[in-house]
């Protein structure tokens, strides 16, 4: 089965010290795979690489499909109302000035906001208007760059409830980047743990959630 996702023996180096060592992953249609790994472990160094901001050294990434990202710390513009940055998610795939009608109908929060500043929102509000832009894109996978950092508990369940619908009733892949072990092993099927540039372990997530030496390093020890 191909993936709309296959990144193949993956190497990046920077000036010399590796940060990628060979990196096998795939996410296949319709997928949820967790990517989870400690500080400094490469995981932003293949998003990097995914969006095309850095080259790896040898290697192949091949994407089937539209690819979309939600970044790491949302990168909103923060003096644009929440429209207006859905709209640009649309404008930086070529389709500039498209409805975002469509958004409001997939995230219901998103509607009485709209026409606020994205800067005088919470950043649970701020996730969201981030996934509602990388989706103006109509991807075909969605990149999510550590969906829960700095985010309360009760917020990330309501994401999370949302990336599972746009899962589940609108077949979106999803490739999430987490440091939070537990959310990302609670929600995917499959994920890899990445230590120190290289995949250490890979499997279904709830193998690898009772795997002794996901328990001790990522879990906290339960
Ligand atoms: P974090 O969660 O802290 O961002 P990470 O898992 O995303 O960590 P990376 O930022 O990808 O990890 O870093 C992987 C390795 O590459 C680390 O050893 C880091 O020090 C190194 N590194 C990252 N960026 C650079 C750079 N621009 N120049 C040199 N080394 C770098």
């Amino acid at each position: 089965m191909t993936g709309v996702i296959e990144v193949r023996d993956l190497v990046v180096r920077y000036s010399g010290a590796t940060a990628l060592d060979g990196i096998d992953l795939t996410v296949h249609e319709n997928e949820m795979v967790a990517l989870i790994g400690a500080n400094g472990a490469g995981k932003s160094t293949l998003v990097k690489v995914l969006s095309g901001l850095l080259r790896p050294e040898s290697g192949t990434i091949t994407v089937a499909g539209r690819l979309s990202q939600v970044p790491e710390g949302r990168e909103m513009f923060p003096d644009l109302s929440v429209d207006d940055n859905l709209r640009l998610g649309g404008w930086r795939n070529g389709r500039k000035g498209r409805d975002t009608t469509a958004i409001y109908d997939l995230l219901p929060d998103l509607a009485p906001i709209r026409a606020r500043k994205a800067g005088a929102l919470s950043g649970g509000q701020q996730q969201m208007v981030a996934i509602g832009r990388a989706l103006m894109a109509r991807p075909d996978v969605l990149v999510v760059d550590e969906l829960s950092l700095g985010l309360a508990p009760l917020v990330v369940a309501a994401l999370v409830d949302h990336l599972r619908f746009l899962h589940t009733e609108r077949g979106l892949a999803v490739l999430l980047i987490e440091q939070n072990a537990r959310l990302a092993l609670d929600l995917c099927r499959r994920a890899y743990v990445l230590e120190a540039g290289r995949i250490a372990l890979h499997g279904p997530a709830r193998e690898l959630s009772r795997d002794p030496r996901v328990t001790a390093a990522y879990l906290g020890g339960h």
